[in-house]
């Protein structure tokens, strides 16, 4: 997306064709936000925009390039400590003896029974799977709330050492190797709702509106549409709409800041000329310039000026009543 707050007709067509209907699906409601799930595999993941677009390795990529064109807004989400070997996000934390790093540790809890003021390890408490007081027999509260714990250190049972922390670096879950923290790369997670200018906002409003009106009329809606021509170019619309046998109808939103001038009138009339029978509509925000609504009677194209959704629907229901 350029500086400037419009969005060309260059610049649109430029958009491929699944991050407009991701767009749309999240401009409708859907998903106001895209949240990150963690995938030890994958690491972040999005399931409603694999959802849209079908299961895609290059979703992360795609929300990025969406986010660098203006069209989504990100917020850091978490991070995550991932090997700086392979880079894997599948890490875990290990808890080894601070000296001969072995993994056969013991955790110790010294415990005081407050009814009793007795004091001993956990395991000396511990008498079929319950703690039960070694002095006074009486069983411990499951809660905790009769004893509290006045110590915790390990226990090394390979050189008996006692330590009150085990060293505990990340093991990659993918390659096997060992690291600490300040060697771990951090890796961000995102979450992405709708950003972009409202310009931007307003074409994608009134593709989604568009759609949904011309869906409850019964229409079979692609947004966007690719129609052959009779010369076997593939044209692209913003939306077609097929009922019955062949009623079709494909319908483009222009939109510039002021007025929307001649070149997409010529552009729609070289399209639909090429199509044959099938009716058009361009929507222009907010509305034509002189010359483009002169050129535009002239190729007999039917051009709906709206500025927002709800005008743009009203108008085009009033077209298809006639029509
Ligand atoms: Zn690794
Ligand atoms: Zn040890
Ligand atoms: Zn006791």
């Amino acid at each position: 997306m350029s500086a400037g707050s419009k969005i060309t007709p260059e610049e649109k067509a430029k958009l491929p064709e699944d991050p407009r209907k991701l767009l749309v699906e999240l401009l409708s409601g859907k998903y106001p936000e895209l949240r990150p799930v963690f995938d030890p595999v994958k690491g972040c993941r999005y399931p409603e925009v694999e959802e849209v677009l079908g299961d895609s390795e290059e979703v992360s990529s795609l929300l990025e390039k969406l986010t660098a064109e203006g069209l989504l807004a990100r917020k850091l989400f978490g991070k995550h400590p991932t090997c700086p070997h392979c880079h894997s996000p599948n890490v875990g934390t290990l808890a080894l003896c601070p000296r001969c790093k072995s993994y056969d540790i013991e955790k110790k809890i010294l415990l005081e029974h407050f009814k009793c003021g007795h004091i001993d390890t956990e395991d000396r408490y511990r008498t079929e799977g319950k703690l039960v007081c070694p002095k006074c027999k009486t069983p411990l509260d499951p809660a905790g709330k009769d004893s509290r714990k006045v110590g915790i250190w390990f226990v090394c049972h390979a050189c008996k050492r006692k330590f009150d922390e085990p060293y505990s670096p990340h093991q990659c879950r993918s390659c096997g190797r060992q690291f600490t923290i300040r060697d771990a790369e951090l890796k961000e997670c995102y979450s992405y709702t709708l950003g972009g200018t409202a310009e931007v906002r307003k074409v994608v409003g009134v593709i989604s509106s568009v759609r949904s009106f011309l869906e409850s009329s019964n229409y079979k809606v692609e947004s966007p549409g690719i129609v052959k021509g009779s010369s076997g170019v593939d044209h692209r619309f913003d939306i077609l709409a097929v009922r019955g046998e062949n009623e079709k109808l494909v319908v483009e939103i222009v939109q510039e800041k002021e007025t929307v001038g001649e070149q997409p009138i010529i552009t729609m009339f070289a399209k639909v000329y090429d199509l044959g029978r099938i009716s058009s509509v361009l929507i222009a925000l907010p509305r034509l310039s002189h010359t483009a609504s002169q050129l535009a009677a002239m190729y007999k194209i039917t051009v709906i000026e709206a500025g927002d959704s709800e005008e743009a629907v009203t108008k085009l229901k009033t077209i298809l009543q006639k029509a």
